[in-house]
């Protein structure tokens, strides 16, 4: 039996202000079949994100209630709100044969590669753990009490690093580019 081959999943996680963000963002310039799976979360919505676009902002008791209702693949408490995958964004996207990207932190990361050994996980790495205090600073969209609780989880995110399938570091933003869009081309040009 032959049919369409099945659609790919590709797992982008690292610590907060590594650069997954703007990593995928380019990506999808260069490969615009890929599809990013839009997340829920509890956070407040920083200046200029938009509902259902950025994130589905959901208040707690719902992302709870729909937790318990099963709709989500994967979710994980980090620093202090909720983040998760709904089943819903990757299987329509599955369901029509797109590639599916999933931008999402180390815990969640862990859950998809139980529940879908297949997706094909990528961690991003910053050249060194200074370089993400001064990109999130640089950012300018998280306050400093944010900044030091992603700083905290990130040195245990980084211990993570070899579980996942491939590494990219982040050092200069064009050269990881390459090899990330490399990664990706080489799993989409394979059948199966
Ligand atoms: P994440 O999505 O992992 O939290 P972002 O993509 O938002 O990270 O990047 C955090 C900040 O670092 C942004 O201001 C971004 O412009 C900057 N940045 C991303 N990659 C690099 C890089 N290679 N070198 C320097 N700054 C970078
Ligand atoms: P931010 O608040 O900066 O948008 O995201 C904080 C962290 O949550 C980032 O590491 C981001 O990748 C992660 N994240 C975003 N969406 C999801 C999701 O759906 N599930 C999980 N587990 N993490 C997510």
């Amino acid at each position: 039996m032959s049919g369409p081959a099945p659609s790919k999943v590709f797992v982008i996680t690292g610590p907060s202000g590594v650069g997954k963000g703007s990593l995928i963002s380019l990506l999808r310039h260069r490969i615009p079949e890929l599809e990013l799976s839009t997340s829920a979360t509890t956070r407040e919505p920083r200046p200029g994100e938009q509902q259902g676009v950025d994130y589905h902002f959901l208040g707690e008791q719902e992302f709870l209630d729909r937790v318990d209702a099963g709709e989500f693949l994967e979710h994980a408490a980090y620093s202090g709100n909720h983040y998760g995958t709904l089943r819903s964004e990757v299987d329509r996207r599955i369901e029509s044969g797109s590639p599916v990207v999933l931008e999402i932190e180390v815990q969640g990361a862990r859950q998809i590669a139980q529940s879908m050994p297949e997706a094909v996980q990528i961690f991003i790495a910053p050249p060194a753990l200074e370089s993400l205090k001064e990109r999130l600073e640089g950012r300018g969209t998280d306050s400093p009490e944010a900044i030091a609780r992603r700083l905290e989880v990130a040195e245990e995110e980084l211990e993570a690093r070899d579980e996942f399938h491939h590494q990219v570091v982040n050092d200069e933003l064009e050269r990881a580019l390459g090899e990330l869009e490399g990664i990706v081309r080489s799993k989409l040009s394979e059948s199966g």
